[in-house]
């Protein structure tokens, strides 16, 4: 056959792969959102043999032999031409999912609904012990698919490859070490300052339906297309893309938490506009993704923090936020609001954590988990470690577990690869916001007139565009000039916080 008639013919298998598993995620996301609970049990079957059937696509015989009569054209081709980097691309996954037996791949997909459900069960019953014999199962299916992949130097290099391409637990504990310090300094100096943040107004009666309304206007002040996407309210916030033209976010609300929703939007916003931003022309394929979860949270905490934790953020959104909550913040002036969203404190929950204490509450669940795997701790034993540790790292002791160890959604899906890649986002953003900003000086004066569309274009040319072309490494490079450096990220932090707490 020819070229082009192979090429047509393994992009029609890519698409029938991605189709499948993107209908998956259609029932995930309905599972999350509206499923009566007794469906459960079929859900778990109705998803498991479309990720099946998709997961026999991506490793058919027939894809393998046309990578093989493929690669040799793509090597002519350019690195980064869209026919190139999709044969490279494809070849890594076809090769690392044809390492997994059919049989394995259909038991993580049951133990993954498995346990999902019954961490479901463990928040009702506000004990962990309930997830516990699921966990168990899934960390040891972790176990054989590392060993299946292989490894060099520790077993969670190719479960963390899988998410973070390029990374190892050895660069990721290289990456905490170098961020650690500053962090811990500036928590001890925080609780140190004189410097009071009034917060009392947060406690007031925040309408569930007034928060939506500022969550959506967030949305469209950063540039979230609604017209190709739409938000729900879910116990624990995802996004996911259907396709270019179908982004669902989702949020949380709690009458008085008002940050929780507003900020959930902001975040899972920024992933939309991520997938919003991602080459059309190459849905279908593998490319038409982030390179790696920390690139894609990069996107995430850029709108959230870098932008909706800015001064200028507010000084052009709080009439409108403010507009919304007549009776609660008529005392409240702009500053306050600005300091009181920013503040320092200890929190048990990760996704109410403030950017300072942010990156401790994932430091330390990558360790309890790197811990499970070197035979230090058991899962049963996850609990005590966990409330022992955050009590080292955070000065507080959890109030229980829905608030401490059971907390994450995370640990139905995977274990030991999914929390780094947040301090990886924290950090990427603000290199590319420091890029973005020195690139175009014109952002500055935008922002405080509350426009971000310059931004968002910066991030649609030079990180969105891409897809999953380059590896993480490989993007920041393309993107910013240089690899991945906690350097910017170090004096965003210290500096934003010297100033808040006039340290
Ligand atoms: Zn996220």
């Amino acid at each position: 056959m020819s070229i082009q008639a192979d090429y047509k013919r393994f992009l029609e298998i890519l698409a029938q792969a991605d189709d499948l598993q993107r209908s998956a995620s259609i029932l995930s996301w309905e599972k999350h959102v509206s499923m009566p609970r007794p469906g459960a049990r079929w859900r778990g079957a109705q998803m498991t043999t479309l990720s099946t059937l998709s997961h026999e696509r991506m490793t058919c015989v027939e894809l393998g032999r046309l990578l093989d009569s493929l690669s040799p054209w793509a090597e002519t081709l350019e690195y980064g031409s869209d026919e190139a980097s999709l044969i490279r691309v494809t070849r890594r996954l076809y090769e690392r999912k044809t390492k997994i037996p059919l049989k394995v791949a259909e038991e993580l997909a049951s133990i993954r609904n498995d346990t999902y459900f019954s961490w479901i069960r463990a928040r009702e019953a506000n004990d962990f012990s309930v997830m516990v014999p699921d966990l168990k199962r899934l960390v040891d299916l972790h176990v054989r698919v590392a060993e299946i992949w292989g490894y060099k130097e520790h077993i969670l290099d190719p479960l963390i490859d899988e998410m973070e391409p390029g990374f190892t637990a050895s660069s990721v504990e290289k990456l905490f070490d170098q961020v650690r310090p500053t962090l811990v300094n500036l928590v001890r100096m925080v609780s140190g300052s004189t410097s009071q943040v009034r917060t009392d107004f947060m406690s007031r009666d925040y309408p569930a339906q007034q928060q939506l309304a500022a969550g959506a206007e967030a949305l469209k002040t950063i540039g979230f297309d609604m017209e190709r996407g739409r938000v729900d309210v879910v116990v624990h916030p995802f996004c996911s893309m259907f396709s270019p033209e179908d982004i669902r976010v989702t949020t949380r609300v709690r009458p008085d938490e008002p940050t929780g929703c507003l900020f959930g939007c902001l975040h899972e916003g920024g992933h939309g506009l991520y997938d919003l931003g991602l080459p059309a022309r190459l849905f279908r394929t593998p490319l038409c993704e982030s390179p790696s979860a920390g690139i894609h949270e990069s996107q995430s905490r850029m709108w959230e923090n870098l932008v909706g934790r800015s001064r200028g953020f507010w000084e052009t959104f709080y009439p409108r936020y403010r507009a919304l909550f007549p009776a609660q913040l008529s005392d409240v002036t702009v500053e306050e609001w600005y300091r009181a969203v920013n503040r320092v404190r200890p929190t048990p929950t990760r996704v109410e954590a403030d950017e300072v204490t942010y990156n401790l509450h994932i430091m330390l669940r990558y360790e309890i988990e790197k811990a499970v795997y070197d035979g230090k701790v058991k899962v049963e034993e996850l609990r005590d470690v966990y409330n022992d540790r955050f009590m080292e790292y955070l000065g507080i002791a959890p109030p229980d577990d829905v608030r401490g160890v059971a907390q994450d959604i995370h640990w139905t899906e995977f274990f030991g690869t999914s929390y780094q890649g947040y301090t990886i986002g924290n950090i990427a953003s603000v290199q590319f916001m420091d890029t973005a900003m020195k690139a175009n000086p014109a952002l500055r004066a935008e922002f405080s007139r509350g426009d971000y569309s310059g931004l968002l274009e910066w991030t649609r040319q030079n990180v969105h565009a891409y897809g999953a072309k380059f590896s993480p490494d490989e993007l920041m490079v393309v993107s910013t000039g240089r690899q991945l450096d906690p350097k910017p990220y170090i004096d965003y932090v210290v500096g934003k916080y010297t100033d808040i707490y006039e340290l």
